[in-house]
């Protein structure tokens, strides 16, 4: 039986009109009680969608096609995008191939490059908004500050900065979980006269010619940048804390006869990125687990570095004493030779402070500089929630997920009903597309939210039993992993809890994802 004939998808929106006469009254009570400035909107949506990047707009895409159309998106910048939109650093680049980080739905033929560059994939996003025309479903510069649920009306009501809010039967949450820049804890941060900027939130009018630049950080980020700087600054001082592995990067751009082949002939790139799947599936084999095939590319990584690095000393200092995968993997062809330059230093001494004039390194050296760049990353919610969120009997998510996140199958809580969770718990990828995913994660979605809406369901709640036995399966897994192999990395929280990947091959995270089993939820129904 497929989805649709399972959940048949209602082609009209339901109205507030048509919603249950619990949902009716509390709407009315929470329009009488909302007396906050702004007015509070009153009418009920059937699904509220929070953030406008990839994830947000690839549910609000695959609601639409099947059949629920009441979606509104709303996204606390100017701009569509997410991350794609804020990481706009020189040299911001997506390390999977566009050819496989895009929808599979939506395949683009124009990629200039097989890694394309963050300012074409926003262009992409930007084209996704428009030729599916979702730019009326979005609300800008709305902030949500949190979300609860009204178990008597199956209702959740969000607040939005300014003291608006909005009501919907259903919400998936898209915020992200690369949206907050993370500043270091370094002490003396703030006494810093010269100029700092974050990898995230680029400085694009501040202006490096000549400057003496100091980069913290050489996870995916500070590698892209340091390139770009070596080539305008007048120094770079590369402060680097931990070594990664780092690979060749295959990146070309692609011939027009290519472009007009993709456009002719869709099955054609299709098979393209099925190649491209199967290949970085392979790569799970020595990213994930600790196999011969680790061995290997342990040795293909200290190949590049041994290649591209001729002074023994500093390929010392760039060796790894980590297993690869653990922390994630780099790739970049002009990292190395950047640091090489006549312009650039790497600096491995820890860094003690941060003074009024730069940075002091534990020999008690003082390196002055006119601009810190901070490739540092993000706060990723490991263990809490974006914003406070209440679910059923006035419980808390953050509090629950204080001694770590969990979700079912990364995508529902339980106890949080008809809320849905893109890039939730346990959902990351270290070896294939984000957006492969994300995919999975959205068709789920559209099933429950069919069902909730073709079934007239007050609740879809995961059963707590279901959760658990899910996440007993899934630590049991990843403590066989290379992510828990010992390093520090953002997957982990600071006692090494694992609330970020997923143990397996995508293709087991996209089978695990296929059906919802209505039999692993409570359905309650909006007369009950
Ligand atoms: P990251 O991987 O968390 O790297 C942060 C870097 O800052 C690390 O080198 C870290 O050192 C260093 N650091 C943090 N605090 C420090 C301190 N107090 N003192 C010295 N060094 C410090 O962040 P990111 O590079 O922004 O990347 C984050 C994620 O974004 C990636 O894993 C990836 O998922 C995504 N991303 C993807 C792409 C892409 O091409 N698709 C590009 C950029 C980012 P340690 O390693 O020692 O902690």
């Amino acid at each position: 039986m497929t989805t649709a004939e399972k959940y048949p998808a209602r082609r009209k929106a339901a109205s507030a009109t048509k919603k249950p006469a619990m949902a009716a009254k509390s709407a009315k009570k929470s329009a009488v009680n909302t007396t906050a400035k702004p007015a509070a909107e009153t009418r009920l949506h059937e699904v509220l969608i929070i953030g406008a990047g990839f994830a947000g707009l690839g549910s609000a895409i695959r609601l639409r096609q099947a059949g629920i159309d009441d979606v509104v998106i709303l996204e606390r910048g100017s701009d569509v995008g997410g991350t794609w939109r804020d990481n706009q650093y020189p040299g911001a680049a997506c390390d999977i191939p566009s050819n496989l980080y895009s929808y599979s739905f939506a395949q683009n033929p124009e990629w200039s490059r097989s890694f394309s560059g963050a300012k074409e994939i926003l262009g992409y996003i930007h084209h996704l908004v428009d030729s599916f025309q979702l730019r009326p479903l979005i609300r800008f510069q709305k902030n949500v500050t949190s979300l609860s649920f009204d178990e008597a009306a199956g209702i959740w009501t969000a607040s939005i900065e300014g003291g608006e809010s909005l009501q919907a039967r259903s919400v998936v949450m898209a915020q992200g979980p690369l949206s907050n820049s993370s500043w270091p804890a370094i002490p003396g941060l703030e006494k810093f006269e010269g100029h700092k900027i974050h990898s995230a939130r680029w400085d694009h009018d501040y202006d490096f010619t000549d400057k003496r630049v100091a980069v913290i950080g050489t996870g995916a980020s500070g590698i892209q940048i340091i390139p770009e700087l070596v080539k305008q600054a007048g120094f770079v001082k590369v402060f680097q804390r931990t070594p990664a592995w780092v690979f060749p990067r295959p990146d070309f751009s692609t011939p027009e006869w290519n472009k007009t082949l993709f456009r002719k002939l869709p099955v054609a790139q299709t098979a393209l990125r099925k190649a491209l799947y199967w290949t970085h599936e392979s790569m799970a084999l020595s990213v994930i687990w600790n196999s011969p095939l680790t061995g290997v590319g342990e040795r293909l990584a200290m190949a590049h570095l041994k290649n591209q690095v001729r002074d023994p000393w500093m390929r010392r200092q760039l060796t790894p004493n980590f297993r690869l995968g653990c922390k994630r993997v780099l790739i970049s062809n002009e990292y190395y030779p950047a640091l090489q330059a006549p312009n650039c230093k790497l600096i491995t001494w820890p860094i003690v402070d941060i003074s009024a004039k730069g940075v002091r390194t534990a020999e008690g050296v003082e390196h002055q500089f006119d601009c810190i760049v901070f490739a540092t990353g993000f706060d990723v919610c490991k263990s809490g929630t974006p914003f406070p969120v209440t679910g059923t009997g006035g419980r808390e998510l953050s509090q629950e997920w204080s001694r770590g996140a969990q979700a079912y199958k990364s995508i529902n809580v339980a106890g949080y009903p008809n809320l849905f969770l893109t890039f939730g718990p346990n959902s990351g990828p270290g070896h294939n597309s984000a957006l492969v995913y994300m995919e999975s994660q959205i068709d789920y979605l559209v099933q429950g939210i069919q069902a909730i809406l073709g079934q007239n369901l007050r609740a879809l709640d995961v059963k707590p039993q279901v959760q658990e036995r899910y996440n007993r399966e899934i630590q049991k897994r990843l403590s066989r992993t290379n992510w828990n192999s010992g390093c520090k990395s953002w997957y982990l929280t600071e006692d090494g809890y694992n609330a970020t990947m997923y143990p397996g091959f995508a293709t087991q995270y996209a089978r695990q994802m296929q059906t919802l089993e209505l039999d692993d939820y409570l359905a309650v129904p909006a007369s009950a």
